[in-house]
This record gives structure tokens, sequence and C-alpha cells, in this order.
């Protein structure tokens, strides 16, 4: 088992979904992210928050097992905030109000333990961060990055540059086609690589998800859910199950990146049954395993 250690947004949000509402409720990037893969790894997370965050949050994370000492609760700043709001098409979220709040000037100091971890996740948040982040590492055996159009559209150069720099790009299917500028999903997620990841994770909302890198096309269904509430950080739940699955495994080659396909498949459903992290508190490792099972089912081609 290898450490995995995450940057991007610790977030209260609020969601309006047609099956419901909710204000303030814990969110963020690398909430869900260190919250899902925390089932398969030691996740450490870096970021930061405000006086205003409430406590029984970070519990949340440190019970689960997750290394909050470079998560900073920065005196007489605000958390982060996003609100946002979905149609009955799940797939696609309409951002009303993103607060940067204590992530606007936030510099973050990895100590040695951060800096010797295996993996890393760039999730969600400033590319000046994300790249800051990365510098700080020794020698990561597989840096993935995940982002959303208000820093492909905001701050592209930036975030060409540290994507320059990481093997794994996660990204949904609208957000491939703005960043390579290319409607056709297999033409743009070519394009990236020549952009600098060799692997390209499409996620597809109720749709599955696709990897694409030169030597492979993958594909991993999602879970055929009845009741879906809120896909509010179901990518990053994606992300947690399949960064957590690798470095749980110590492991970068093909096979072993199908398999945490699978994975972040099966924690994303999760996701999405409930508001916030409501589902994901309620999860029992193996609600995780019986899911499995049913994938690996609905993909057999024969017999
Ligand atoms: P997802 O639904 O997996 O794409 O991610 C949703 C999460 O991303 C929410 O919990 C938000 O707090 C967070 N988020 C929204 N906008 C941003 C942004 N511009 N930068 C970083 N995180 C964000």
């Amino acid at each position: 088992m290898a450490d995995l250690v995450v940057v991007g947004s610790v977030a209260l949000d609020s969601v309006k979904t047609p099956f419901g509402t909710v204000t303030e409720a814990l969110g963020g990037a690398a909430t869900y992210f260190s919250y899902a893969a925390s089932f398969f790894t030691q996740v450490r997370v870096v970021g930061a928050v405000g006086d205003d965050f409430p406590q029984e949050h970070l519990a949340l994370l440190i019970e689960r097992g997750v290394d909050t000492s470079a998560l900073e609760v920065l005196p007489g700043k605000k958390t982060f905030r996003w609100s946002g709001e979905y149609g009955f098409d799940l797939n696609e979220a309409r951002t009303l109000d993103v607060q940067l709040n204590a992530f606007a000037d936030f510099k973050p100091k990895l100590g040695p333990v951060h800096r010797q971890a295996r993996f890393v996740f760039l999730a969600n948040i400033d590319p000046v961060l994300q790249l800051d982040v990365l510098n700080q590492m020794e020698r990561p055996a597989l840096a993935a990055l995940d982002t959303m159009n208000f820093w492909i559209e905001g701050k592209r150069e930036d975030l060409l540059k540290v994507l320059a720099r990481v093997d794994v790009l996660l990204i949904n299917d609208t957000e491939a086609r703005m960043l390579a500028r290319e409607p056709n999903l297999v033409k743009a997620a070519r394009a990236i690589t020549e952009m600098g990841p060799r692997t390209v994770v499409i996620k597809r909302g109720e749709y599955g998800a696709l990897l694409l890198s030169q030597a492979q096309f993958f594909f991993a269904p999602a879970y055929p859910l009845e009741s879906e509430f809120d896909p509010t950080g179901a990518g990053d739940t994606f992300a947690g199950g399949f960064m957590g699955y690798l470095a749980q495994q110590n492991a970068t080659d093909l096979a072993s990146l199908r398999r945490a396909m699978v994975r972040g498949a099966a924690m994303a459903s999760f996701t999405v049954e409930d508001f916030s992290l409501e589902r994901l508190k309620r999860l029992d490792p193996r609600e995780i395993e019986a899911r499995l099972v049913v994938f690996a089912d609905m993909v057999r081609l024969e017999g």
C-alpha cells in the first residue's frame, strides 16, 4: 500500500437538483476524493478552510483515517463556497457562484511525509496551486489531475503548464472537448495526450467512463441506479476510487488502470444516491464489493 496526497477544494456547497436542495453542506473536490480513497489507502489532504468550517466536517475525515495535518484552518478567512444547480439532465451542473475565500492566496507547505508520497492527485482547484504542490513532490510514481470549465476558461496557460507534468488527466466529456477545442471525444483525448498526460480518463456521468491512451481503450459503465438525488462530487469520488485503488496496489500498469476504473465507477455510484457525503458516510465496504460483482456481470460479452 502506498500513500496518496491530494490537493483540491474543501468546500461548503449549496446545491439545487430537481429532487431537493442543500445549503452550505460539506463538499469540495478534495473532500469527496479523500473520503472515497480512504476506503483503499492512506490519504493525506492538502488545502485550506476558514475558521467558519464546522469541526464536525473535519472530524468526519479524521474518523476515516484521512491525514488532515496539511489542511490548514486560516484564521479570519472564510471557507471556499460553491453553489450550483442541475436540471433533469444530472450530467450538466450550472455554477451559480464560486467564492475562493481561503484558497484565494493559499500557499501550501508540504512536510516530508507528503513530499514522499508515491501517488498524487491534483483535484479541481486553481492550476497555480496544483503546480505548486506537484513541484514540492519528490518522485511520485503517478500524478493525476482533474479540472473544470472555470479553470479551463479562466487560467488556461497555467493549466497547460501543470498538464504537461502529469501522467493522467481525469475530466468530464464537455470539459475534454473544451480543453482540446475538438468536438470528437476520441480526437479530443488524443489531442490531450499531446499536452502531457499519457492517459486520459473521460467521465460521462450516467454513460460511464472511458480510458484512452496510446496503448489501450477501455470503458467502464456507470452503475444502473434507480434513485439519483445529487451528482455533485461524483467525478471526485470516481477519482478517489481510481487513485485510491492504484495507491493501494502500488501499481500503474495497464491492467491495474482498468481495475481502478471499475473501482472509481463503483464509488461514484454511491455519491449520487444522496446529497453531500451522506451516502458515503453510510457506506459499508461490502457494498463496494457487491457493486464490483454486478459490474463484472454487466460487461461480460459472452455466456
Ligand atoms: P464534481 O461534481 O465531481 O465535478 O465536483 C463538485 C465539487 O467541486 C463541489 O463539491 C464543489 O465544491 C467543487 N467545485 C466547484 N467549482 C469549483 C472550482 N472552480 N474549483 C474547485 N472546486 C470546485
